[in-house]
């Protein structure tokens, strides 16, 4: 039986972090950090410690512009079932990168790592399986579906969620949920949802970085 692509590409990641070339999580998700990895590995790098005489010359390579802004590309948000993004979740979608993730990478000069972002009705379902998620009710709801709900994470992850509580409370986003090791956004209040705006957190803020914590207190958002 041939392999996913997404096995495929586990198993790409596994050989670069190998020979050093790689550092982001092995998860599958050909992002802009498997990317580079792979170019410094072609471009005939191919152990670490020949990485440092090439790394400068590589980060100076001009990579093609991505297909949405210069570092998000369409494939990053594809559902991990395979299922293509529908049409009307594009014009969601480009906005979120315009607006939110390439100013963030702009700033940050660092890789935003797009965890999750569109899902496929069935895919979205399956996370939620009933002897874990008594409650829940299918279809289940959620702005990954369609809307272009994102969760990303970066070696930056406090700088980062700094600015996602800036754009939250600018409204740039009406959807943030705050956590150490991701951060979900989404653009409901833009986008028809059952909410307008809601902010929630993922863990225990008692490790938020007070950094955080200071600003969620400065915009007087309840966490
Ligand atoms: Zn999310």
């Amino acid at each position: 039986m041939s392999k996913s692509v997404k096995q495929c590409t586990k198993e790409w990641q596994g050989h670069l972090t190998a020979l050093g070339l790689y550092k982001g999580r092995i998860d599958g998700k050909f992002g802009e950090g498997s990317l580079k990895a792979s170019i410094l590995l072609l471009s005939g790098s191919s152990t670490s410690d020949e990485q440092n005489d090439n790394t400068s010359e590589v980060n100076n390579t001009e990579l093609l512009p991505a297909n949405i802004t210069n570092n998000f590309d369409w494939w990053e948000w594809e559902c991990e079932d395979g299922s293509p993004i529908p049409e009307s979740a594009k014009p969601h979608i480009e906005a979120m990168c315009k607006l939110v993730l390439q100013p963030a990478r702009d700033e940050l000069n660092a890789i935003i790592d797009i965890v999750s972002g569109d899902r496929s009705q069935k895919h979205n379902d399956s996370l939620y399986p009933k002897d874990k998620y008594p409650d829940v009710t299918y279809p289940t709801q959620s702005m990954h579906i369609g809307k272009g709900a994102v969760d990303v994470s970066s070696e930056k992850m406090e700088q980062l969620g700094l600015i996602c509580i800036e754009k939250y409370h600018n409204h740039v986003i009406n959807g943030l949920g705050l956590g150490i090791h991701s951060i979900h956004m989404d653009r409901r209040g833009y986008i028809s949802y059952d909410n307008d705006r809601a902010f929630w957190t993922y863990g225990d803020t008692n490790k938020f970085y007070p950094s955080w914590i200071a600003k969620l207190i400065e915009y007087n958002i309840k966490y």
